[in-house]
């Protein structure tokens, strides 16, 4: 089927510095928009900020028009890395987050060419286009220049988050071998990694309260009905205390639902990670109903680099490639390959 494409070069200054083909470094493609109901608003929602590269929009089968900004991964990074980790860090913290971020970026777009776009701004990686620059960002992304982290000589999804509560997680063990982000060899990565530095950050101890049935409404409005006592409660942990999945109702009643999953329904900076504890109690006013208590550690999934732990391990005078040692055992740092893990 012919796709409709319709190329838009917005850019900075005036000038469209890269054109397809011309970029020294391997090109991305990021998804600034989706979903538009028309051209128009796709425009009109791209034009709200700067990007470096071009912008295409395209009708995508079924799910209205996107905006996609193609710009070469190390002039990506300087939109992401500032955002993903703050740009006052150690800078040794922020060529980790460099590696970690490109390896992210190029494993999406090798393994994506039949998809419209490689990744979503901001799901995966925090970016919102053209950015301040800040000194230690800029030096993170040259001193790494290229540079990827192999498993078993091959990319993989290299995944990071904010804290880990003080151990982080296998990807396997929290997605379904089926789950797009999940490759092949990279879901046999071992998690596991102690984290010391987590412990004296903001998102160290967390508490989320939540009435029963607010969260019955939630749970409704997508799709998951429940009659009769909602009685939410922790069905299956990982090895590491992770809840992979929580149950709700009882008897035949009863559904389950992954602890991410949940965690994407009430929202994923209330009920930050999937580290928790669970209380249930009456109200206090005596009246019917329940309040549910979730006392918790960490923010994000806790899979792959710690970026609250590469602070600490920076701050104590670890390199970069000491810090993702620690967070993906069994990796080498190499130069980007044309491979990924997973690939047949
Ligand atoms: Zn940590």
């Amino acid at each position: 089927m012919r796709v409709l494409r319709l190329l838009l070069c917005l850019f900075a200054g005036g000038v469209c510095p890269l054109g397809a083909g011309e970029s020294a470094s391997p090109v991305v493609r990021i998804a600034v928009v989706r979903e538009a109901p028309s051209f128009d608003d796709a425009l009109r929602a791209v034009c709200e900020r700067e990007y470096q590269g071009a912008v295409r929009v395209m009708p995508v089968h079924g799910h209205g028009w996107a905006a996609v900004n193609e710009l070469d991964v190390e002039d990506y990074l300087l939109g992401v890395i500032g955002r993903e980790m703050s740009p006052t860090s150690p800078l040794e913290a922020l060529k980790a987050q460099a590696v970690a971020a490109r390896t992210h970026a190029l494993f999406q777009a090798i393994s994506s060419r039949e998809r419209p776009y490689d990744l979503v701004a901001n799901l995966s990686q925090a970016y919102r286009g053209r950015t301040a620059l800040y000194k230690n960002v800029v030096l993170a992304i040259e001193a790494t220049r290229g540079e990827v982290l192999q498993y078993e000589g091959l990319l993989f999804p290299a995944f990071f988050h904010a804290n880990c509560g003080g151990r982080t997680e296998s990807a396997a063990a929290i997605w379904p071998i089926s789950d797009p982000f999940g490759k092949g060899s990279a879901l046999k990565m071992p998690g596991n990694a102690s984290c010391p530095w987590c412990a004296h950050s903001g998102a160290a101890k967390w508490t989320y309260e939540i009435h029963a049935a607010a969260l019955r409404k939630a749970l409704r409005a997508e799709g998951i009905s429940i009659s009769g006592p909602l009685a939410l409660r922790i069905a299956e942990r990982s090895p590491n205390g992770r809840v992979l999945k929580v149950a709700v109702g009882v008897g035949k009643e009863e559904k389950r639902l992954s602890a991410e999953r949940l965690r994407a329904i009430l929202g994923w900076s209330v009920l930050k990670s999937a580290l928790f504890t669970l209380e249930r109690n009456r109200l206090p006013d005596g009246s019917a109903g329940e309040r549910i208590t979730f006392r918790g550690s960490g923010y994000g999934h806790g899979v792959g680099l710690c970026q609250r732990g590469a602070f600490g391990m920076a701050k104590q005078g670890a390199d970069y490639r000491a810090i993702l040692a620690h967070f993906f055992p069994k990796t080498r740092v190499g130069v980007a390959g044309l491979q990924v893990a997973g690939a047949p």
